[in-house]
């Protein structure tokens, strides 16, 4: 590899260059030989990268006074190897080149999504099993209209931080770690309003509150999550995409109905009558009365289905079942005559549980 070229040299500057001359010769080279322009042009890759390294060392004043000690030799070993590729170099030099190609944005990080907005919605039971539309008031932060988001007042335009030439952070070398630091002059935006909008005071992002009308699907359950593209938070940059809006479901007990995913399940009182005899009784359902028939010698617990008069999926629309649990009461209150006949109907009981549990007992 030949000799290492001077850095003031490649750079085409004084030996006592000011930091902003310094930085305006780099921008002219680093145009000229920028690898957008120049495709497959191995010698304009390698006088991009010669310029991009020789601008890191000099535009840092720790490294500049080390090199001008003791030349590119000093940096050896300092752990300085200059930037290794061009993510390095966009990554140190951030938005340096963004008013020129306009590509700051996906090349360094300062274009930001919005942040997503959550909002806790509570809802009945039925407008859960059968959907529902509800409008909603949030506050939020939306793009500025006077400023379109650019945070300056008319006609101005940010101005690249001078501290951190637009990277928004700070990267120092510490022994073998590259530690990155937030700049704390344009708090790691990168660039520096001199004349903010009066609107938004800079922030480019006014707060408001909006109504936004939420359309809820049949089936949804406790913690579903709706979301709503773009309904979030706009950018802090101007030409930043905006957040989502996630609605998170929560459904109100129904007094006599529980849900297990999409059926539901109820529980119906019987007399111990119907329950021996036999009966037809009716069940509301969560679109009317339906006739349940109850056979004769039902036990208490039973279950009982209606298929398809559940929940629909909200996959697939499919409706769940209807699951019904027999509770067998115990009458509390007889009179004499009824009293009679019970004692009338267990002499004839053959079945009676007494006598299983005294033969049981014999034969322990
Ligand atoms: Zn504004
Ligand atoms: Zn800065």
């Amino acid at each position: 590899m030949s000799e290492k070229r001077d850095y003031y040299e490649i750079l085409g500057v004084d030996r006592n260059v000011q930091k902003a001359e310094l930085k305006k010769a780099y921008r002219k080279l680093a145009i000229k030989f920028h690898p957008d322009k120049n495709p497959d042009n191995k010698e304009a890759e390698e006088k991009f990268k010669e310029a991009s390294e020789a601008y890191e060392v000099l535009n840092d004043d720790n490294k500049r006074q080390i090199y001008d000690q003791f030349g590119h030799r000093g940096l050896e070993g300092a752990g300085h190897s200059g930037p290794s590729g061009f993510e390095d170099i966009f990554s140190s030099f951030g938005d340096i080149f963004e008013d020129f190609f306009g590509f700051g944005g996906k090349r360094g990080n300062r274009v930001q999504r919005g942040s997503d907005l959550r909002y806790d919605m509570t809802i009945d039971f039925m407008e859960a099993a059968f959907g529902t539309e509800k409008t909603i008031t949030i506050p939020k932060r939306v793009q500025c209209d006077e400023c379109k988001g650019s945070g300056c007042a008319d006609g101005s335009t940010p101005q690249t931080c001078s501290q951190c030439h637009g990277s928004g952070q700070f990267i120092q070398n510490q022994g073998f770690f590259k530690v990155k630091t937030t700049c704390p002059y344009c708090k790691g935006q990168g660039a520096i309003i001199s004349d903010p909008c009066r609107k938004c005071r800079g922030q480019g992002r006014v707060e408001i509150t909006r109504k936004v009308q939420v359309k809820i699907p049949a089936g949804v359950d406790v913690g579903s999550k709706l979301r709503l593209n773009g309904e979030g938070e706009a950018s802090p940059s101007a030409d930043g995409p905006p957040g989502d809006l996630y609605v998170v479901i929560n459904v109100k007990p129904h007094k006599f109905f529980q849900r297990d995913h999409v059926d539901i399940i109820c529980a119906i009182d019987i007399s111990f009558i119907q329950a021996a005899l036999g009966d037809e009784i009716t069940i509301p359902t969560l679109v009317g009365e339906k006739k349940l028939k109850i056979p004769k010698g039902t036990q208490y617990g039973e279950i009982f289905k209606l298929n398809g008069e559940g929940i629909a999926s909200l996959r697939t629309g499919q409706r769940g079942d209807q699951i019904i649990k027999v509770i067998i009461k115990t009458p509390t209150k007889l009179n004499q005559k009824q009293i009679a006949l019970l004692k009338e109907f267990d002499k004839l009981d053959s079945n009676k549980i007494s006598n299983k549990l005294k033969n049981l007992f014999k034969n322990i």
